[in-house]
C-alpha cells in the first residue's frame, strides 16, 4: 500500500522564497500612478517597509527566508502532503490524486504563510501598528496571530456582513490580541463617504482596503498588511509548492496537473510557481486556477489597469480585472469575492502559461462534501472550488482510462464556515447567475490609461 501522508522533517523547510519573476516570459507591467505613469518604490514607503518593497518588485530568483519567520514556521511547517486513497476509491478513478494541506496552521489557512513574514519586516522597521482588511475573516485572523507573536497591534476592518454572519472568527481575533472593526466604518474619510451614500452597506473587501490603507497612510507608527494580490505575498506563499516538490520527490511522483482556489491568487501562485520554473524549462504540467461563476475573474473579466481597491486609492495594476466597484454576489467562499487579481498571475494567464475555470456554488459544496465523507477533513469553501475541479478531472479520466497525477491545495480547513454547510444541507444555497450586466456596467468605469 503506497503512504497516505507524505512528510518532511522541520530541517526541511526551505531556506528561501522562489520568485517567479525570475523565470517569466516577459518582464512584470508596471504599476502606474494617477497620471498614467509608472510609480516607483518610494510611493509604497507611506504603507509598507522597505525590506516588502524590494520583494515587490525584485527580479532575483531566490530570497533567504529570515531564521525568526522559519522558526514561527516550525509551529505546524512542513505541512503534509496526502494521496486521497479514499476519494479515488470512492470515484472510481483510476487518476492518483493528491493535496497539500494547508489547514494544519494555527488560524487554519495558507495565510500565516506570509503574514508572520510582513510582520516580522514590520517589527524590523520599527513599525508599531498594522492595519488591515479581512473579508471571511481568514486574513485578519492570521495577521491577528502574526502581530501577537512579533508584538505589533493590530486592527482590522473586516466587511459587515461577515462581521455579523461570523462571530467565532472576530472572537478569534480578539483572542490574538487584534481590535475589529465593521467596515465601512465612521473611522476614516473613505468609510464615512461610503456611508454616506448608503447608511446599509453591507461593505466589499475593496471598501475595507480603502479604509486600512487610509489610516495606515495618515500614520507614521502604522503599515497597512495585505493578504493576497501583491507580489511579495504570493512570494512568500511559494513555501507550499517548494515542499510539494520534495515530497512529489520522496515518492517519485510528478503532478501532471496542479490545482488551486483562486481569489487573489496568493494559494494558488504560492503551490503553481515553483513548478512553473520546470514549466518554462520544457516540462509539461497543467497549473489551473479555479474561481467562483457569481466572481468570474479570470475566466470572464478585462486584461486592463485597474485600481486595487473601492475607491481608486492604490497605484493601478496591470490585471484581469470585473471592474473595481464591482460588488460580487454573497456566496459562502468571502476568499474569492475580490473584483481583481494577483497582476503576476494574470500576466501568466494572459501569456498563456495558466489556465483558469469556473464552478458554480452549489456543486462545490457537494464536492467538499463528498471530500469530508471519503478523506475525513473537512474543508473551507474556497478549497471546495478547487476539490469540485479535480473531481471533475478525476471522473474524465476514469472516463478515458488514463491514470494522471491530479494534485490540489487544500488551502484551509473550514471549521468557521459551518453555517455555510448548514444553510447547504437546508437546501437554501443557490447558484447566482453570472452577473454580467453588473460587471459590464462595473467594467465601463474602468480608469481610461494612456
Ligand atoms: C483567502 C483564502 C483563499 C483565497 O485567497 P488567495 O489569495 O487566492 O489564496 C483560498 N482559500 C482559503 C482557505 C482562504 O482563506
Amino acid at each position: 500500500m503506497p503512504q497516505t501522508k507524505i512528510l518532511l522533517d522541520e530541517n526541511e523547510i526551505p531556506s528561501h522564497w522562489y520568485n517567479v519573476v525570475a523565470d517569466m516570459p516577459s518582464p512584470p507591467a508596471p504599476p502606474l500612478g494617477p497620471d498614467g505613469k509608472p510609480v516607483g518604490p518610494d510611493a509604497l514607503a507611506a504603507i509598507f517597509p522597505e525590506a516588502l518593497i524590494e520583494q515587490e518588485v525584485s527580479t532575483e530568483r531566490w530570497i533567504p527566508i529570515p531564521e525568526q519567520v522559519r522558526e514561527i514556521y516550525r509551529l505546524w511547517r512542513p505541512a503534509p502532503l496526502y494521496r486521497a486513497h479514499r476519494l479515488e476509491e470512492a470515484l472510481g478513478t483510476p487518476a492518483r490524486i493528491y493535496y497539500k494541506y494547508e489547514g494544519v496552521s494555527p488560524a487554519g489557512s495558507h495565510k500565516p504563510n506570509t503574514a508572520v513574514a510582513q510582520a516580522y519586516y514590520n517589527r524590523q522597521a520599527g513599525i508599531k501598528r498594522l492595519t488591515t482588511e479581512t473579508g471571511a475573516g481568514q486574513w485578519g485572523s492570521s495577521l491577528a496571530l502574526a502581530g501577537q507573536l512579533f508584538g505589533l497591534e493590530v486592527r482590522v476592518y473586516m466587511v459587515r456582513v461577515s462581521y455579523e454572519q461570523k462571530p467565532f472568527r472576530r472572537s478569534m481575533m480578539h483572542t490574538w490580541g487584534a481590535e475589529v472593526l465593521a467596515s465601512p466604518s465612521e473611522r476614516t474619510e473613505a468609510g464615512r463617504r461610503i456611508l454616506a451614500g448608503d447608511p446599509d452597506s453591507p461593505g466589499s473587501l475593496g471598501i475595507a482596503i480603502s479604509e486600512a490603507v487610509q489610516e495606515a497612510a495618515s500614520r507614521d507608527d502604522t503599515n497597512y498588511a495585505l493578504g493576497s494580490v501583491l507580489n511579495h505575498v504570493l512570494l512568500h506563499q511559494t513555501i507550499i509548492g517548494q515542499e510539494a516538490k520534495r515530497q512529489f520527490e520522496k515518492i517519485g511522483e510528478y503532478p501532471d496537473a496542479i490545482f488551486a482556489p483562486c481569489g487573489g491568487g496568493s494559494n494558488f501562485g504560492g503551490v503553481a510557481f515553483p513548478f512553473l520554473a520546470d514549466k518554462a524549462a520544457g516540462r509539461e504540467i497543467r497549473l489551473v486556477a479555479v474561481e467562483p461563476t457569481s466572481c468570474p475573474t479570470l475566466t470572464k473579466g478585462h486584461y486592463a489597469y485597474d485600481f486595487g481597491d473601492a475607491i481608486g486609492m492604490t497605484p493601478l495594476l496591470l490585471m484581469y480585472t470585473l471592474g473595481h466597484d464591482f460588488v460580487p454576489p454573497g456566496i459562502h467562499a468571502g476568499g474569492l469575492r475580490y473584483h481583481g487579481d494577483s497582476a503576476l498571475v494574470s500576466q501568466l494567464h494572459h501569456e498563456g502559461l495558466v489556465e483558469a475555470v469556473a464552478v458554480p456554488q452549489l456543486a462545490t459544496f457537494e464536492a467538499g462534501v463528498r471530500f469530508a465523507r471519503s478523506e475525513g477533513i473537512l474543508p473551507a469553501p474556497e478549497s471546495n472550488h478547487a476539490i469540485c475541479a479535480v473531481i471533475e478531472e478525476a471522473l474524465r479520466c476514469k472516463e478515458s482510462g488514463e491514470s494522471r497525477v491530479l494534485f490540489f491545495n487544500l488551502s484551509g480547513h473550514g471549521h468557521f464556515d459551518m453555517a455555510a454547510y448548514d444553510s447547504f444541507f437546508a437546501g437554501e444555497l443557490e447558484d447566482f447567475d453570472y452577473p454580467e450586466e453588473a460587471i459590464e456596467e462595473s467594467l465601463a468605469r474602468l480608469p481610461k490609461v494612456g
